[in-house]
């Protein structure tokens, strides 16, 4: 069982309350002493600097103030369990690594070795098989057969890519290459920046391969994209599908296309197919060609498999639809409900908010 104790903490531990109190003339004058003696006091004034801060009075922490608690272990009497270490048998490792062919065993810095739980495991018949029957085990060793299914399915990717484009890095082997992918496509998952894998590299590689610069790194994004590509026309094969495509000036010109299908589990799932940046707002011509490249192209979806398309009332977008529609004739075209609803609010009679937004807005639009 843990006991939380919380870590002292100078500043912001509850202190005796002596410190909640005005500091005494006394204590003034001392702290003048100090503090006028240029010199620094000399070995037989050594300051008692425990004994001043706790009669200084320290700040108030505010509630938003995070109060970090270090769990940790009962004393050594208290604690419940035998405590005690098994002795571990004089066998070699090895022999258990034969003696357990298929539960992923390996000896490691002269230590048998889990590979599905990732952790040093004992060489002693009892507690071994004891860890072969967790329920643990059994879940991580699943996790490994399809990780590895995985990984094999990623490196004959790379091989069909390698092909056609010839990237760089393609001489090293599949091992370092998945593993530079799982991690780019982990960043791009997360949403984090992929110049901060800079910052990660040293603790990845540790126990892992070699990794490289985040502008390196950055080359294998195209794999990754036609890897995303093949799986969602994986996912969407024989269903249903609606598209939502519009554009915004919020950032820069931006035009975003974006699918929506009901699953074999009757979910409702979406799928962002096209984010493009662009130097000017696009012709209704430009937009079909976009949609159709992208659904017929590269989606491989086929004539009556579009059933609908949802978009704004934008004159573009009516150009748009209307040659979508040679392409893609069962589709219901579906003006957009949600800029209905937002018009909603338009109509809501608030001039007081009207009015601050006016005047928040005004505040913010000359900052750079
Ligand atoms: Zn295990």
């Amino acid at each position: 069982m843990d006991t939380e104790t919380e870590i002292p903490d100078v500043c912001n531990s509850p202190e005796p309350s002596s410190c909640e109190v005005d500091v005494p003339n006394l204590m003034r004058e001392e702290i003048t002493d100090i503090s006028l003696s240029s010199s620094g006091p000399s070995s037989s004034e050594t300051v008692d600097v425990p004994n001043l801060l706790s009669r200084l009075k320290c700040p108030a922490s505010s509630d938003l103030s995070r109060k970090r608690k270090l769990k940790s272990n009962p004393p050594k009497g208290l604690r419940s369990g035998k405590g005690s270490v098994a002795v571990e048998p004089s066998i070699p490792p090895s022999t258990r690594v034969k003696e357990f062919p298929n539960e992923h065993l390996s000896v490691v810095s002269r230590k048998l070795f889990c590979q599905a739980c990732r952790e040093p495991v004992s060489v002693k018949k009892s507690v071994l098989q004891q860890h072969i029957r967790s329920a643990k085990h059994g879940s991580s060793k699943k996790l490994l057969v399809s990780r590895k299914a995985q990984d094999k399915t990623i490196a004959d990717m790379l091989r069909k890519y390698d092909k056609n484009k010839h990237p760089i890095g393609e001489g090293l082997s599949d091992e370092v290459r998945v593993f530079r992918i799982k991690v780019v496509k982990s960043f791009l998952k997360a949403g984090v920046p992929l110049a901060k894998v800079d910052c990660f590299r040293e603790v990845f590689e540790e126990s892992a391969f070699r990794l490289s610069h985040s502008s390196n790194l950055s080359q294998l994004i195209p794999f990754i994209r036609e890897q995303e590509f093949a799986s969602i026309t994986e996912d969407i094969k024989g269903n249903n599908i609606g598209v939502i495509f519009d554009g915004t000036t919020h950032v820069c010109e931006a035009m975003v296309i974006v699918l929506r299908f009901i699953d074999a589990d009757w979910q409702i799932q979406q799928r962002v197919v096209r984010l493009m940046l662009l130097a000017k707002s696009l012709t209704g011509e430009e937009v079909a060609r976009q949609l159709i490249m992208c659904l017929s192209n590269e989606l491989s979806v086929s004539s009556n498999q579009l059933v609908a398309a949802m978009r704004d009332r934008a004159s573009v977008n009516n150009v748009a639809i209307q040659t979508l529609k040679i392409v893609y004739p069962c589709l219901l075209d579906v003006g957009c409900f949600s800029h209905t609803l937002d018009h909603v609010g338009e109509k809501i009679n608030a001039n007081v908010l009207d009015e601050f937004i006016k005047v928040l807005v005004g505040l913010f639009t000359p900052s750079p």
